[in-house]
């Protein structure tokens, strides 16, 4: 049942500050309450020892800690973890770790469902249902950066909005996450180390030119052709290439922060030498490199990865012309945590 009291992780530092003050305590003791919410991630009021039995039950007449709790988890052959987090009111997104030699990743989800409409990606099917809460955000990161210790001996080094929903959709709240992620209140992660990965906004994108913003952004483009985009996405009827092109040649003049570009190469959509020729003119407008990621098969779908020679074309093509470029294996298939195949099917 969701509870009628107040988020307290709702509050800002100075909003717990003056809780404490107008009932004629100390203002400090707002502080050693942030702390625990955020620092220490309590779970519960009762965990905040230094703060008296009395205070403590107070807050929890008037407050909820709207924790995330961890269902189930999945571990896949490769080392990859899946976590179904359950909300408080009872709907679940999911995230996911992925850990290689030298670092491990964090795949977070910014929303419930998806309001876009990407015709290969599985979380699409779910429909928008809520955006996910700053708290619930960075729970998810607290959680695997947990796991990360437990079982890798490191802490978490990089996270990628890369999980369930549009993180641009829902800009204020992955902002405030991502605000106590890298503060030292927080988890004191450098805005170097997280990238937000958007379908493409341009709206939103000019924004977090303007809010000067210190993280990666990445760029799900998958086709550089306006008609071809908008038969595999299509919002890109609304949001085109040509708006998408100038919010990004904007967000390099402010930022200076080269952009990413994902990209799969599909049988018949996306193969052909046009594809290439678009997608390098694409690339010549604001710095830029390219991620060519496998695509991950969803239920009953048409798509079909390319073959290996249309993606060689596709490295050849770029190389030469000095873009960089990635070829990324999909990591975590078999438990169904690779992008795009996020859609609670364990439920
Ligand atoms: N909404 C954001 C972030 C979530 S999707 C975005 O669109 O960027 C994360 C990445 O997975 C995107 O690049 C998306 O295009 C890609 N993706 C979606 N479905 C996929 C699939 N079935 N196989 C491979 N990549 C997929």
């Amino acid at each position: 049942m969701v509870s009628k009291k107040k988020d307290i992780r709702a509050l800002t530092k100075e909003q717990l500050r003056e809780f404490f003050k107008s009932r004629g305590e100390e203002a400090f003791r707002g502080s050693q309450v942030y702390e625990w919410l955020w620092q220490k991630s309590a779970h519960s009021f009762d965990d905040m020892t230094n703060i008296s039995k009395e205070t403590r039950k107070k807050l929890e007449e008037q407050f909820v800690i709207n924790h995330i709790k961890v269902d189930q988890l999945q571990k896949s052959s490769d080392g990859t973890i899946k976590n179904a987090v359950r909300l408080h009111d009872g709907l679940v997104v999911e995230s996911v770790l992925i850990p290689s030699k030298e670092r491990t990743t964090a795949c977070v989800s910014s929303q419930v469902g998806c309001s876009l409409d990407c015709k290969f990606c599985a979380t699409a099917r779910l429909k928008r249902m809520r955006n996910l809460n700053p708290d619930e955000i960075y729970d998810q990161v607290v959680a695997i950066n947990n796991e990360s210790e437990l079982y890798f001996n490191r802490p978490l080094s990089n996270i990628v909005f890369m999980g369930m929903g549009e993180p641009l959709m829902n800009y204020n709240n992955v902002l405030k996450a991502i605000e106590k992620i890298t503060s030292p209140e927080g988890l004191g992660m450098s805005p170097k180390r997280i990238t937000v990965s958007t379908s493409g906004v341009p709206k939103m994108i000019r924004k977090l030119a303007d809010d000067e913003v210190k993280f990666k952004l990445a760029v799900s483009l998958h086709s550089a052709i306006e008609e071809v985009r908008t038969s595999i996405m299509p919002f890109n009827a609304t949001f085109n290439l040509k708006e998408l092109r100038d919010s990004l040649i904007y967000w390099y003049s402010k930022t200076k922060s080269r952009i990413t570009y994902e990209y799969v190469v599909w049988e018949g959509i996306n193969d052909r030498d046009k594809d290439i020729k678009a997608l390098l003119a694409f690339c010549r407008f604001a710095p830029s490199k390219v991620n060519l990621i496998e695509y991950n098969p969803i239920d009953d779908s048409s798509f079909k990865q390319a073959s290996n020679e249309a993606i060689d074309k596709y490295v050849e093509a770029l190389e030469k012309n000095r873009i960089i470029v990635t070829v990324r294996r999909s990591r975590g298939k078999d438990i169904d945590a690779a992008c795009g195949q996020l859609a609670n099917k364990s439920l």
